[in-house]
């Protein structure tokens, strides 16, 4: 049965395209070696199969596999046999030998390191042992014209395919960092920062606020009774509830405000450069809208928020304090009847503006 899965398949298929190229280039520069040495009919059937069936082979033995990441490491040891049993079969033709012993050493530590390059020497000294068996050993000290230009195709384009594959994976490797860290740095369900990557945003901006004396400021928002909204309409529309407030943040903050999921029903948000009566204006604007949302599926549900803001106050050594003046301001509005703005400044804790409890 025919895997179409596993680990080291996408390697199977590089490295399907890079043999066939690599083995017809091959093909010329051991042909016009070994060709002039009248060698035996079954040596020439080997060359051509080596060169136009084993590519073939090679794929269909390693997506047949269990483990298709081991077998292709088979079939490159089988690689390097044939290669050091080909150099026994040259007699040592100077350029050929460092032709074809190079571009396979050469692929062997791109796929497998300076290990898979031992092994894969272990391997080619094996096929030249064998080579050395089956053929008289012999020397030959001169490449001719015509064997030089026969390498010259293997030489100058085996080099750049491989740069290219290793190009290729490269920048897709790099690409599959970049979608990772973002994955990494963002809460699933809303598509806002996480909790991690939102205290980093705002280690970043206590030290900005600090560095160029500017204000700014903080919001803790909490959706009020969010349990028993859970506990009523079931958790898919807590969830609802909670997408719905990340789109309202989407929609009314501005692309310099940075907004996150500090946990459960817990959001929060920084607000560069703005004074805190503006800040203030902006959240309970934020609020209002939010508490006049209807939902489709749960027509009679209404949710409100409590938010706590905090201005950015120079007197503070860290972040974190910033942040106990938002939660001790969030605090303040659960405790004083949910539904409302209150912020923290200079030490005190205001209430600044409320819905209907
Ligand atoms: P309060 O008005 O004091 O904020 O009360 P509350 O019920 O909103 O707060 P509480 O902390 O008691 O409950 C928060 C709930 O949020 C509990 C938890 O099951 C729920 N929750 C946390 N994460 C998720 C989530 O991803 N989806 C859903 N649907 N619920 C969640
Ligand atoms: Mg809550």
């Amino acid at each position: 049965m025919q895997r179409i899965g596993g680990k080291g398949l996408s390697l199977a298929r590089r490295l399907y395209t890079s043999r066939m190229f690599g083995l017809v280039l091959g093909l010329l520069c051991v042909g016009a070696a070994v060709i002039p040495l009248n060698p035996p009919g079954w040596l020439l059937v080997l060359m051509l199969f080596n060169a136009f069936a084993w590519p073939h082979l090679a794929y269909q033995l390693a997506c047949r596999s269990q483990s298709p990441y081991h077998a292709e490491y088979r079939n490159l040891l089988v690689d390097s046999f044939m290669g050091g049993f080909w150099v026994a079969a040259m007699q040592f033709n100077p350029l050929p030998t460092a032709t074809a012993l190079s571009m396979m050493a050469m692929n062997n530590v791109a796929i497998g390191g300076v290990r898979f390059l031992l092994i894969g020497g272990v391997a080619q000294a094996l096929g030249m042992g064998l080579g050395l068996l089956v053929f008289f050993p012999a020397f030959i000290p001169r490449t001719s014209a015509l064997q030089m230009y026969a390498c010259m195709p293997l030489l100058t384009l085996y080099p750049l395919a491989l740069g290219w594959i290793c190009f290729r994976q490269t920048h897709a490797l790099g690409r599959s960092k970049r979608e990772l860290l973002a994955l990494s740095r963002t809460d699933s369900l809303t598509g806002l920062l996480n909790h991690g990557a939102w205290k980093d945003a705002l280690d970043i901006e206590f030290q900005r606020c600090q560095r160029q004396r500017r204000g700014g400021a903080i919001a803790l928002i909490d959706i009020d009774h969010f349990k028993s909204i859970n506990d009523t309409y079931g958790h898919v529309a807590g969830d609802r509830v909670l997408r719905q407030l990340s789109k309202i943040f989407k929609q009314n903050l501005r692309a310099t405000d940075v907004a996150g999921r500090y946990g459960g029903d817990e959001f929060c948000v920084i607000l560069p450069d703005v004074p805190l009566a503006h800040a203030v204006k902006a959240m309970d604007a934020l609020r209002d809208r939010f508490a006049g949302l209807g939902y489709e599926q749960n027509p009679e549900l209404k949710v409100s928020l409590s938010i706590g803001l905090a201005a950015f106050n120079p007197m503070h050594d860290d972040a974190t304090q910033w942040l106990n003046d938002a939660d001790l301001a969030l605090y303040a509005a659960k405790t004083t009847g949910r539904n409302r703005v209150i912020c923290h400044a200079d030490g005190l804790v205001q209430r600044v503006a409320m819905g209907e409890a």
